[in-house]
């Protein structure tokens, strides 16, 4: 046997993911957890070829092997905090499902909702994604569930799916800009969206930094999803109210929105609640 082995690797991205979530915060931490999450995965190149997909309607859910392309930048440490034990205690990274690893690649269970192809654009149309706008995809794999799904497996500090106690209204403002907006976003971008669900699945996972949790909080904060800026806070530990829902000027896109748009940085936390 050879010991002259390689020990890099270079993949091509074969797909991109169009996601609502344009920015890191307000993402959830896991697939599954936001239903109303609609995405599609964009075959590209080579792989945008109606042969390489065919048959994977027979599933109802994938496997997307990706890149954390928003974070791979940053590095990675030997020890991270992860949010579910509060951030506060230290865990070997290949122990978590941290963004910040050696090779920086995630893996999320998607529903497969379905499949088209227009223009010979292949498309997967999936939900339940975690997943940022443009995520490069470097595989995508059939979930199957009497190999991938063990019933009494060990789940570690993350056994059990965290529960939400958190109920989530939308004020008089944040009505009208709803109906204003969501008949627009139907039109013009995602017809299947439900925008009052996916914002209110969204905030129900309590997107604050993990020290927040569980804490009394009246700052405004704001988010974005799609191409619509929410603002929001806490009015007790267990409920959410959202203030209002605007549309973010399309020439701040991609990373501008992310350094231009305060989301996870609070707002002033003046503003009028009914
Ligand atoms: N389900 C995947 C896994 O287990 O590998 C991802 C889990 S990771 C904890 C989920 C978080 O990754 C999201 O909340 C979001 O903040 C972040 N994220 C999603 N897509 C990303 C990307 N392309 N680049 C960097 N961070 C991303």
């Amino acid at each position: 046997m050879s010991n002259n082995t390689n020990h890099s690797f270079s993949f091509d991205t074969i797909a991109t993911i169009e996601s609502p979530y344009q920015e890191k915060f307000a993402i959830p931490r896991q697939p599954n957890l936001v239903s109303a999450a609609k995405g599609k995965v964009i075959l590209i190149g080579d792989a945008n070829n109606a042969e390489l997909i065919r048959g994977i309607e027979e599933f109802s859910h994938l496997w997307l092997l990706f890149v954390f392309h928003g974070t791979k930048d940053q590095g990675w440490k030997p020890l991270v905090r992860p949010p579910r034990l509060g951030g506060n205690v230290k865990t070997g990274v290949l122990a978590t499902r941290s963004t910040f690893r050696p090779n920086p690649i995630g893996m999320s269970v998607v529903k497969l909702d379905r499949v088209t192809t227009d223009n010979k654009q292949t498309i997967l149309h999936i939900s339940g994604l975690d997943l940022l706008n443009g995520t490069p995809i470097v595989d995508i794999k059939p979930y199957i569930p009497y190999s991938d799904a063990i019933i009494h497996a060990n789940g570690g500090f993350a056994q059990a799916k965290p529960e939400s106690n958190i109920t989530v209204n939308f004020n008089i403002q944040a009505q009208a800009d709803l109906a204003k907006h969501a008949t627009l976003h139907t039109k013009n971008q995602q017809a299947e969206c439900d925008l009052a669900l996916l914002i209110e699945q969204v905030l129900k996972q309590d997107p604050r930094p993990a020290y927040k949790q569980g804490k009394v909080d009246d700052k405004v904060y704001a988010m974005s999803l799609y191409n619509l800026n929410i603002q929001w806070q806490f009015t007790s530990l267990t409920n959410i109210v959202v203030l209002s829902v605007t549309i973010i000027p399309s020439e701040m896109t991609g990373s501008d929105l992310e350094n231009k748009i305060p989301s996870n940085k609070p707002l002033n936390s003046k503003a009028n609640i009914t």
